[in-house]
């Protein structure tokens, strides 16, 4: 496993990354997804559980446990590139003009279930304006 300096913090969120999460099993091509996008900075594909009528997972070539890592620890090329392909797959799925929300969850108060890093891309309906919550199967 790699050493890296995690960003400090009280809560104990902050783990090394596991290799054998599933996200890090998709990427090595161990564990199969739908894919919709991909290059050298992140891979898309959608999630198994939808939550909306477009619900994709993006996630970078990298080994990051959340945004916190990330966004401390990846070298700029790769946030950079990684932004990018989120607009890019926004772009390609047709969400500009009706418009989308990504989500990040990072931690246990987050609700984040997989450990590394990821974005969540809804699309296809209107989204409520509880930001505080997910959506909701029903919401479909
Ligand atoms: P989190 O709460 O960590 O932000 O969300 C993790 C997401 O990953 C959930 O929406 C869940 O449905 C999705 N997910 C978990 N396991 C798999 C899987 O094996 N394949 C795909 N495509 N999505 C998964």
């Amino acid at each position: 496993m790699k050493a890296r300096v995690l960003v400090q913090r009280e809560e104990s969120c902050l783990l090394p990354y596991d290799r054998n999460n599933v996200f890090a099993r998709i990427l090595r091509g161990e564990l199969p997804c739908q894919k919709v996008y991909e290059d050298q900075f992140a891979l898309a594909f959608h999630d198994i559980h939808p939550l909306a009528p477009v619900h994709v997972l993006v996630i970078p070539k990298g080994e990051y446990v959340s945004n916190a890592d990330f966004s401390a620890n990846a070298p700029a090329q790769l946030i950079v590139g990684f932004w990018r392909a989120v607009g890019a797959i926004a772009r390609q799925l047709g969400l500009e003009e009706q418009g989308y929300r990504l989500v990040a969850n990072h931690g246990p108060n987050g609700g984040q279930l997989v450990f590394h890093f990821h974005v969540h891309l809804f699309g296809g309906r209107q989204m409520s304006h509880r930001m505080g919550n997910m959506p909701r199967p029903d919401d479909k």
